[in-house]
């Protein structure tokens, strides 16, 4: 297949940490991208053509597939949210051919916001989360997915004991082993639902696995107050440490709370932090503290956290990264980084070093564009593009080069 138009590429001048934009072709084989040529294309496209611009897909690093149908359940805080919209949500994922469906559902609308890749939470429900997992890689995305892990402060049809749990886990990942485009992450959903011995024997799962992790962290005050009343005041980054669950391939939501001493603690272990700006606005939860926890040295990523964020669009994600950069007063992240971000910044986030990334031998999971604004000769063309981004601007969405997306 050859798909030509305008690429954005990483910029390797600035050490691969921005992007630029650059006219050329791409041909895809085995769901790959073979080739990489620069410069006027050759040759009667598939895809794409002279107004085209060709996209990275897009990587979301904080998704939660059950909670598609409840965005928007406004007005209440974290811990009430959970109880009243989310867990009830989650409880109809019983039924594995729901969970199923509803997966593939998901997977359909991510597509269609250009979004190939995703860190996703399942449910506590282990035949139910096994079929999503078959759905998602059914539909073509990559993925990490975990069944979440929750033995306490939930509602006992979504609580299971933590030796059940823990069992569960690890089949989880067995079933999931060697799967080029899908992987399992151990994924206790947050210290608060989480004994101890959960958490202990999680960690240990993920180290004897070499799994990713998945869980939230500090996202709002009552459940930092309920952490330290259930650790008997264990810094809350901490609490994951001593259960062995930080390392280089954790992805912790949110982080909003954390003191001098938890960044420490992320950043010594190398952990991730997904900051989901859209839901901490939705939440109320407050706000990331990203400029601070970049010079502590703590790694980020980006999520949309839907339902908790609204919005299934990377792109509108990554501009409420921006958005609420300026609003705390820091400085901005670029609109390049934004670009850069939810696409190779959050594969190498997830350790996904031949995803969101448009170079020969990487997965060809990309977007192909139609923008209807000029955006070659503006100042700052990435920045157009962020702004004026509309949604209806993709024709097309490839997953490991295969289509799952086309605009009717
Ligand atoms: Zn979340």
């Amino acid at each position: 297949m050859l798909i030509t138009g305008t690429l954005l590429l990483p910029d390797e001048r600035k050490g691969g940490h921005a992007v630029r934009l650059s006219t050329g072709s791409l041909l895809v084989r085995d769901g790959r991208i073979a080739e990489l040529r620069e410069g006027e294309p050759a040759g009667t496209p598939d895809l794409g053509g002279d107004d085209a611009l060709i996209l990275p897909g897009f990587i979301d690093a904080h998704v939660h597939l059950p909670q598609f149908d409840s965005i928007g359940a406004d007005g209440m805080e974290l811990l009430e949210w959970l109880e009243r919209v989310v867990y009830p949500a989650e409880a109809r994922w019983a039924d594995p051919d729901f969970a199923g469906a509803m997966a593939l559902r998901a997977c359909r609308q991510l597509a269609s916001f250009g979004t190939t890749g995703i860190a996703a939470y399942l449910t506590v429900h282990h035949e139910s989360s096994l079929a999503a997992a078959r759905a998602v890689e059914a539909f073509g995305l990559r993925a990490v997915v975990g069944q979440t892990l929750m033995d306490r402060e939930a509602p006992a049809e979504l609580t299971r004991p933590a030796m059940q749990l823990l069992a569960e886990a690890d089949a989880f990942v067995e079933s999931l082993a060697g799967r080029p485009r899908i992987r399992a992450a151990v994924t206790p959903r947050f210290a608060v639902a989480c004994t101890p011995e959960l958490l202990a024997g999680a960690g240990a799962i993920a180290k004897r696995t070499g799994s990713p992790v998945q869980t939230h962290l500090a996202e709002t005050e009552a459940e930092c107050r309920r952490v330290a009343e259930l650790f008997g005041g264990t810094p809350y980054a901490e609490v994951y440490d001593r259960a062995g669950l930080l390392g280089d391939r954790t992805i912790l939501g949110h982080g909003i709370r954390l003191d001098e001493a938890d960044r420490a603690t992320l950043a010594r272990t190398r952990s991730v932090v997904a900051h989901c700006p859209t839901a901490n606005t939705f939440l109320r939860a407050g706000s990331m503290d990203r400029a601070g926890l970049r010079r502590a040295g703590v790694r980020l990523a980006l999520g949309s956290d839907v339902a908790g964020g609204p919005d299934r669009s990377m792109v509108r994600v990554a501009r409420a990264m921006l958005e609420t950069a300026k609003a705390r007063g820091d400085t901005p992240p670029a609109a390049a980084d934004c670009w850069r971000q939810i696409t190779a910044g959050n594969a190498d986030a997830l350790g996904w070093t031949d995803s969101g990334r448009i170079t020969p031998t990487a997965w060809a999971d990309l977007v192909v564009v139609a923008p209807d604004v000029p955006w070659r000769d503006a100042p700052d063309p990435p920045a157009r593009l962020l702004y004026a981004w509309d949604d209806r601007w993709i024709t097309a969405t490839l997953a490991a080069g295969r289509l799952v997306y086309t605009r009717a």
